[in-house]
């Protein structure tokens, strides 16, 4: 079994606000909650950065300052004992490896910046946005059941893809999307969850 988790919003804060309460940047408040289309997101969050006269050496000192939320680290070594773990998010390698760390060490599925000669970002290779569908599937064909995880709207293919899905703090249009779909408000309700999905499958990993 394998349990794909999503990043910001369930085991962690979301970075790019973090980013724009410290350079002061307003656009980079905005995330996939209020921007449905990422292309158009990223589009601002790039043009606001490079207004701003910021690289991406620049953003990582302070994006590798966030932390997990308290007790993200033990839930996550909770579940390892019983399945595998890999965290897939629309967040990006640059910023988030050292938080993926401080979690424990996981693989870490991500988007990638692209990075011009005076190390401002210039672009971004979006090799999970529009592909989390396709990740579940690959593991699904490859006998593993999948356990997903996520609390947006841009988890929505993870979520309907996976044998279990699970809304953590889901925004109310997820929640509409998904109605039948097992809710946590929590990491205590979220590992319940996860115990009973374990259970129905006979401990099995
Ligand atoms: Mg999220």
């Amino acid at each position: 079994m394998i349990a794909a988790i999503d990043l910001e919003g369930v085991l962690a804060p979301e970075i790019w606000p973090h980013l724009g309460d410290h350079f002061r940047v307003e656009e980079l408040h905005l995330t996939t909650r209020d921007v449905a289309d990422f292309e158009e997101l990223m589009r601002r969050r790039v043009e606001a950065l490079n207004r701003a006269g910021l690289t991406l050496a620049r953003l990582q000192e302070v994006a590798h300052d966030v932390r997990p939320y308290l007790g993200s680290h033990e839930f996550l070594d909770r579940i390892r004992r019983r399945c595998q773990v890999m965290i897939i998010s629309d967040t990006f390698h640059e910023f988030a490896e050292p938080v993926v760390e401080r979690l424990g060490g996981y693989n870490l599925f991500a988007n990638q910046f692209e990075v011009d000669a005076q190390g401002r970002i210039a672009g971004w290779k979006l090799r999970i946005r529009g592909q989390k569908a396709r990740v579940v599937q690959g593991m699904k064909s490859a006998g593993f059941k999948v356990i997903g995880m996520g609390d947006s709207l841009n988890d929505l293919s993870l979520l309907e893809s996976a044998d279990y899905p699970i809304l953590y703090r889901p925004v109310p249009a997820l929640r509409q999307r998904l109605p039948q779909a097992p809710t946590a408000n929590g990491l205590d309700e979220a590992l319940q969850i996860f115990v009973g999905i374990f259970r129905s499958n006979g401990g099995r990993i």
